[in-house]
Order: structure tokens, then sequence, then C-alpha cells
């Protein structure tokens, strides 16, 4: 079987494995570095080499950024969430310093690749995968095949309108869904509302144990989730839809509130088929290494 690494890049950690078949043989993680795109791309260099000296059979690299990409998948336009990572030549930059091929994927596409093949979207002929984590990003696979759109940004729906006039996060729009959705809204809201330094972790566990302002700033984040997925369901009709991302660790509480309001809002359009990702956080890291075989 074919042996590729995956490298998944977020905002708080790179984490980075190797693919043989469908198997993910190891996992790892450096933190981010935040000194501009230079130092995440050489983080992301040492990395390669470390797991090259490991599995010299491997074939190629893949790599996931948060971030929409150029038309021609060589260039990250810029990652919301990560400093200084603007109009970055990854593709370039890297396979000149690696001495081989590099393929660069969006990583919320990468996820979606993963989960679509290998996962929870396994039989389905089409699925969008969510993730919700630092940032709000989607990728949506037909037939097999990620799609792109014209301009490369489908999928891109951590930054639809989902409250007019609403707070800014890293791309600029206003009341954008990541700016109201994502875990870094939900712990900002909760830091706000309990006057403490408040993690998602956190506002989830107070959430579900009933404390009511936890509960509003969670089901009030989950309500705009589930917006999104009635609109994409009206919108696209996909078979399927998987959650993933960090948040959606925290289980059965997040599906089943995302679940309600979404077949609220697609008002009896359709089933609404949410299911929540089976790789869990290793999809970045599978998708990645997946998109490397292109
Ligand atoms: C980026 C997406 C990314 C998502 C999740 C968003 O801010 O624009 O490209 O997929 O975060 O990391």
């Amino acid at each position: 079987p074919i042996t590729t690494l995956g490298v998944d890049v977020g905002g708080t950690k790179i984490a980075y494995g190797v693919l043989r078949g469908e198997t993910l043989l190891t996992k790892r993680s450096v933190p981010t570095p935040r000194e501009g795109w230079h130092s995440v791309l050489d983080a992301i260099a040492r990395v390669v080499e470390e797991l090259r000296a490991e599995f010299p059979d491997e074939a190629a690299v893949g790599i996931g950024v948060p971030g929409p990409l150029n038309h021609d998948n060589t260039e990250v336009k810029f990652a919301p969430n990560i400093y200084g990572f603007q109009n970055v030549p990854l593709v370039a930059y890297l396979s000149e310093k690696l001495g081989q091929k590099v393929v660069l994927e969006n990583d919320a596409k990468a996820a979606a690749l993963a989960e679509d093949t290998l996962g929870a979207a396994r039989e389905a002929s089409s699925s969008v995968y969510i993730t919700i984590s630092t940032g709000i990003g989607s990728g949506i696979v037909l037939n097999g095949k990620v799609w792109r759109g014209f301009n490369g940004v489908a999928g891109e729906i951590g930054h639809i309108v989902a409250l007019p006039g609403g707070p800014v996060a890293g791309s600029n729009v206003a009341g954008a869904l990541e700016a109201v959705a994502s875990g870094t809204a939900m712990a900002r809201d909760a830091t706000f509302a309990f006057g403490t330094p408040m993690t998602t972790a956190e506002v989830f566990d107070l959430a579900q144990l009933g404390d009511t302002k936890a509960e509003k700033i969670v089901q009030g984040a989950l309500r705009y989730i589930g917006m999104a997925i009635a609109d994409v369901q009206k919108f696209l009709d996909p078979e399927m839809f998987v959650l993933g991302g960090g948040v959606s660790e925290v289980g059965p509480y997040l599906l089943e509130s995302v679940q309600r309001y979404a077949d609220e809002y697609v008002s009896g359009f359709a089933q609404v088929q949410i299911r929540k990702a089976l790789l869990g956080t290793d999809a970045g890291v599978i998708g990645a290494a997946l998109a490397a075989r292109s």
C-alpha cells in the first residue's frame, strides 16, 4: 500500500502523521509558531524531515491549512486564525526546501475527504463536513471528489453572515458564522458573561450541568450552526453532514442540539442527516495524507 505523510496546520498546533493504505501509523504534534508564515513553514519542514527519516518509503506530503487557497492550490490566500499568514507560496517554498512533491489542501476540505473516503460518510454519495474549532470551515465532497468552486472558496461556511452587524473575527465579515459560533466565540462570550477567563470545554461542561448563563451561550452558538446546516441542506441537498473539529468532541449534547435546530430550520424540505466525525481529530492529518496521493 502507498505511504504518504499528512500535516494538519491549526491555529494552536501542527498535527502530523503517516498514512499507509487506510491506517494512520503515527500521529504527533508541535505548537504552531507565532513569528510569521516563514516560521510556520519551517516548522512544517522540520516535522516532515522527522517523519521522512522514519518512513523512507513515503511517496508524497500533503498539507492542510486553515484558510482559502488560490485557484491552483499552490498558495494560501490567508489563514484567518494564524498570525501573519497571508499570500503564502507554500508549495513553492516547501517543495524547494524538502526536494519532494508537496500537495496543499484547505484543512476542512482535507478532513472532508478523509471522512468521505474512510469515515462517517464512507457510504454516502455526497457529504458536507463541518469543523468547529478555533474557526469554522467545511468541505463539500460530491461523488468522491472535493468541490472547490470557481475561486476555490467553496465551503468557506465560517464566513457566511449569520448575524448581520454582529461581532468581527478573523475574516472581517461582521457577524460571520465563526465569529458567533466557533469555539473561540463561545469562550469569548463566556469570558465576558462570567467575568473570568473561560475555555470552550468549561462553558460546555457548565451548560450540560444546566447553568443558564452557559446554556444560553452554547445553545445560541449551536442554533447558528443548525441554521447554517439547514440552509446548506436546502441549497445543496447533500446526503449527509459530518461534524468534526475540537468542539465536536464534546459528545451527544452537541450533536443532538445541532440536529434539533437543523430540523427546525429546514422547515420540512428534507430530512437532515448529521453524524459525528468517525476519524475524530485525526481527520485533518488523514485527509492531508490522502490529498497527497492525488
Ligand atoms: C478558514 C477555513 C478553515 C476554517 C477551519 C476558517 O477561518 O477560513 O478555511 O477551514 O477556519 O480551520
